[in-house]
Parts: C-alpha cells; sequence; structure tokens
C-alpha cells in the first residue's frame, strides 16, 4: 500500500528517463531526499547537475519514512558521549539542529508548501525501570549546552513515567518537499531522469566518471551516490558495514481531537506516533514492528501491533493506511558520509542513516557539497565514510556485527554462491564475488578484511596461509600480511585491498 505521503499528492511527479549520452559536472545517481538536497545545493549554486533515478521521485524510503525533522535520534546522545565523547557528540547534536534550520530555510526561500510544522520532540517510557535512562540522556544533553526537558506529562492519549523533550523540532509531508526541490532544481538549471537505473560508475582516462544506465552514459567529474544502500561493492564494501531494519505505519482516522508533539520510546515494542494532515482531517501517524529486513515477520507483529495500540485508546478509529520501509543501519550508528573510497576520489556517498535521514540526509548534503567545493567543513570527520574505529561500545558493537553478518551481508554473497559462511572467525579464504576473487580475513573478534589475492609480482592466486595469517603466493613465494602489506619477496607492491 502507498504510504500517506505519495496519496496526498495523488499524481506523482514524473520525469522522462535518460535517452542520450551526456556530459555533466555532477551526476548524483537516487532522487530520495539525499540526492535531492545535494542536487538542490549544487544547482543553486551554478554547477551542472544530472540526477538519475531508478523509478520515481521519492518513491522509496524519504515516501514511506514518518518525516520527523528532529535531532532527537532517539536516546543517542549518552551512548555517543560514552562511545566517542563530547566533542563528536556536540557536534553530532549541532550538524542535525542545522539541519533543521537548513531545512526551514530551503522552505521558506523556495516556497515550498510541505506542511512543514515545528514540534516538540519526545523520547518517552512508560516503565518506571526506564526512567533513569531517560534521566541519564537528559544529563548528557544539557552536558553537551543544549536545552532539553525532563517531562511528565504530555500530549499523549496515556499516561507516561518520564520523558526527554526537544523542542523547536519539526514534521513535514516529505514527498511535497521532494516534489518542491525538483522544481528547484529544475529552475536552476538541473536535470532529473527518472526510470534510469545506474548500473555502473567505472573511471575513465581522463579523470572523469562515467555512470553508465541500460542505455546510456553520463560523464561527469564527480558522483554522488545517493541510492540508500551503495550500489557498488567494490570498492567501498558498505555491505559489511551496514544492516537493514524495517519499521511499519499507520495512518489512522481517530475521530478525535489529537495532540501536539511528535513521540517515540526507546524498547520494543517501539511506538512512534505523529500527526499529519489529510484532507481536511488530521490523521495519527503510528510507526513500530521493527525487524531486520529480510527476517520472516507476520501481519500480527508489525501493523497487527500498531491497530491494537491504537484500537487502546481510540476505539472508533479507523485505519485509513499502511506502509512499511526500510532503511540502512550502520555498525556503530552513525551515517557515513563521504568520499566513497578513497580508491573513488570524487565519488562521494551519504548512507547508513539509521532511520533518522531526515536531518542526516541534510548535514550529509551538506559536507559533501563543501567537499565539492573545496571548504572545510566542521562535521565531516565524525560521519567519514571510510572510518574504522575502534570498538567503545563492545556489546552494541557485537550485537551489531552480530546482526549485520546476519542479515545483509551473508544474505548477499550468498546469494552469489559464496563461501563467505564457511569461513570462520580467525581464519581465511578466498571467495568470489561479481566473478572476482576476494580473499577474505576475518579477525577473532569477526572484523573482516579483504584484500584482491593476486600476487603483485606476476600475478598469481595467491592462498591463505592458516598458521602465520598470511596470503602467500604458491608460483614464487612472495608473502603478504592479512591487510595486503607486503611482507616477501619478490613481490614488492602491497596488494590491493578493499575498503571496509
Ligand atoms: C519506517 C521508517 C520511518 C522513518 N522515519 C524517519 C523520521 O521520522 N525522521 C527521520 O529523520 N528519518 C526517518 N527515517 C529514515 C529516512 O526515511 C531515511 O533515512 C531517508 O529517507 C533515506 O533517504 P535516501 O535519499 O538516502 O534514500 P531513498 O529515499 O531510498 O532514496 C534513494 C533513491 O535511490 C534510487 N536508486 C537506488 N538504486 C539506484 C540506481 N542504481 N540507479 C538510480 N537510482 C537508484 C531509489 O530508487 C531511491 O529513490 C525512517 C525510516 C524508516 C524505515
Amino acid at each position: 500500500m502507498n504510504s500517506l505521503w505519495l496519496e496526498t499528492v495523488k499524481k506523482a511527479r514524473d520525469f522522462s528517463s535518460l535517452s542520450y549520452d551526456i556530459e555533466t559536472d555532477i551526476c548524483i545517481i537516487g532522487a530520495g531526499i539525499f540526492g535531492l538536497t545535494c542536487a538542490y545545493y549544487l544547482s543553486r549554486l551554478g554547477f551542472k547537475v544530472v540526477v538519475l533515478e531508478k523509478d520515481g521521485i521519492g518513491e522509496k524510503s524519504t515516501g514511506h519514512t514518518t518525516a520527523k525533522i528532529t535531532s532527537q535520534h532517539g536516546l543517542f546522545y549518552d551512548y555517543l558521549i560514552q562511545a566517542y565523547g563530547k566533542k563528536t557528540a556536540s557536534y553530532y547534536l549541532e550538524a542535525n539542529e542545522k539541519a533543521i534550520e537548513n531545512i526551514k530555510q530551503i522552505i521558506d526561500k523556495e516556497k515550498i508548501k510541505c506542511d512543514f510544522e515545528y514540534q516538540n520532540s519526545y523520547v518517552y517510557t512508560t516503565k518506571k525501570s526506564e526512567v533513569r535512562a531517560i534521566k541519564k540522556e537528559v544529563s548528557a544533553v544539557e552536558s553537551l549546552g543544549y536545552p532539553c526537558e525532563y517531562v511528565t506529562k504530555t500530549g499523549l492519549p496515556f499516561d507516561i513515567e518520564g520523558a526527554i523533550c526537544f523542542k523547536n523540532q519539526a514534521q513535514l509531508n516529505p514527498i511535497k518537499y521532494l516534489y518542491g526541490l525538483c522544481d528547484s532544481i529544475i529552475n536552476y538549471g538541473g536535470h532529473i531522469y527518472t526510470h534510469s537505473v545506474a548500473t555502473n560508475v567505472e573511471k575513465n582516462n581522463d579523470d572523469m566518471y562515467v555512470t553508465y544506465t541500460d542505455t546510456n552514459t553520463v560523464k561527469s567529474k564527480y558522483v554522488i551516490i545517493a541510492t540508500h544502500y551503495p550500489f557498488i561493492n567494490f570498492p567501498g564494501l558498505y555491505f559489511t558495514k551496514m544492516y537493514q531494519s524495517t519499521s511499519y505505519l499507520i495512518a489512522v482516522d481517530t475521530k478525535k481531537t489529537l495532540f501536539n508533539g511528535m513521540y517515540i520510546n526507546f524498547t520494543n515494542p517501539i511506538f512512534s506516533y505523529r500527526t499529519a494532515k489529510y484532507e481536511g482531517k488530521e490523521l495519527l501517524i503510528v510507526g513500530g514492528g521493527d525487524h531486520k529486513t529480510g527476517q520472516p515477520s507476520c501481519y500480527q507483529d508489525t501493523y497487527g501491533i500498531l491497530e491494537k495500540e491504537v484500537k487502546k485508546y481510540y476505539p472508533d478509529s479507523e485505519v485509513l493506511f499502511r506502509w512499511n520501509t526500510r532503511d540502512c543501519m550502520s555498525l556503530d550508528k552513525i551515517p557515513y558520509i563521504g568520499t566513497y573510497s578513497n580508491l573513488m576520489p570524487n565519488v562521494y556517498v551519504g548512507t547508513g542513516f539509521k532511520k533518522w535521514g531526515m536531518t542526516s540526509s541534510n548535514v550529509a548534503a551538506n559536507i559533501i557539497v563543501d567537499k565539492i567545493c573545496g571548504n572545510k567543513n566542521k562535521y565531516e570527520h565524525i560521519f567519514r565514510s571510510s572510518r574504522i574505529k575502534p570498538i567503545k561500545n563492545r556489546d552494541e558493537m557485537k550485537n551489531m556485527i552480530v546482526q549485520s553478518t546476519n542479515s545483509l551481508f551473508f544474505e548477499k554473497l550468498k546469494r552469489a554462491n559464496m563461501d563467505f559462511d564457511k569461513i570462520e572467525n580467525n581464519s581465511g579464504s578466498i571467495i568470489e564475488v561479481n566473478s572476482q576473487k576476494v580473499g577474505i580475513y576475518k579477525d577473532s573478534e569477526g572484523k573482516i578484511y579483504a584484500v584482491k589475492p593476486i600476487c603483485t609480482h606476476l600475478g598469481c592466486l595467491l592462498s591463505w596461509n592458516d598458521v602465520d595469517k598470511t596470503w602467500d603466493c604458491p608460483c614464487h613465494g612472495s608473502r603478504f600480511d592479512y591487510k595486503g602489506k607486503n611482507l616477501y619477496d619478490p613481490a614488492f607492491k602491497d596488494l590491493d585491498i578493499y575498503e571496509v
């Protein structure tokens, strides 16, 4: 079923598909909120921009989101401070607060009618045992100098034990916002092509990139991968760094006057609430029923649980819309924003928004625009897409790694008939992905190192030495460590590595 947002616009905004070869400054792949925000800023700056979209505008995650525009990303800042320190937490908060301002500025400047309204945002609990966690988050946020509030009363139709409130957050209709962005992009001279799938991006001899669709090409100096889940496996290996999680939403006519504010709790079952306008009525939107994408689930545990919850407080309510979507969850809970891989300069990515992509996509767009313009961005280092951070929050990371490996990583490789899952921790092997040989080593924690297992001496296929944890050449005896560093001659160059 379509989301409320896609229904409210009645007629989908469409463009022609790419039917000729084109040269431009920047090729943006994906017309969700991230791709279109990049396209908006860059075309406004006078760059020549081409957007390629596989389907229609905003029809994927952005068109099926809850569309709360907030820097309150669940109970997050205590975690960030514990894991990465106050400075990182404070920058993260500041960047996302700035994103709310930026979105409002765009809406005002471009006169986009998208039902934007300021609302307070709350993370609440109905359980006494969870009040401590809320209070901890309040202290964490206050320690960053941000004025949050601890409250015990809200507009919700049930009693709570406690909540943390961020004031002056917002909500909007994401599809109306995206359509407004499209109008502005076109006005600033940008080009948008829908139903145009990018199949590959390759570097040309003249330091330009060529993005291929099934029929045509876009040649550009810069490429932005805004496809939600990056579609280029190597380099980048984003599929080892994220898993996807699905959530469900219903829009309900409660037949009652509704409350102000946007709400979410933080332990299962998760319920997220906001209101929205639809044909002169105010509807209640309730979200939840989360599970790992691809994992079996049933109606009862998804829409069913939401409907049951609403009926408790609004027995005469009627469900008008049901929809669901998924988002990429990064392993350390921080989005990946920046250069796609060191092996692909001038190709950029924004992903892993972990269900808070409304503001994160704006943060991402600003970082990438600054990179393209050669400006320094204050927040860039926090989100660096090629980061390898030491594990600070072991339980969390372990949990995330298990989740990611159990879902997407294994599944993707399995689908390609790989034996990745047979590689045990502290061991290595050669697998094949898209007909390419990849040497994988998993350390004792399951962290993955991937190399091109071809000897840099004369191109022999290397074999795994499980005693020394090295890649050895059966032809001429060269050896390399599991990170690809050359150890023994005759080779003298390190192995190519796949970034993870
Ligand atoms: C249930 C749910 C509720 C959420 N609620 C909120 C919320 O309240 N607030 C918040 O901040 N965030 C929320 N999020 C997160 C937010 O919706 C996402 O992070 C955000 O929409 C992602 O935007 P995007 O542009 O990266 O991806 P998308 O919107 O998915 O856009 C990517 C586009 O790329 C296109 N594409 C993919 N591959 C190709 C290709 N090869 N060639 C061409 N085009 C391609 C796709 O068709 C798609 O249109 C929620 C997420 C979920 C799952």
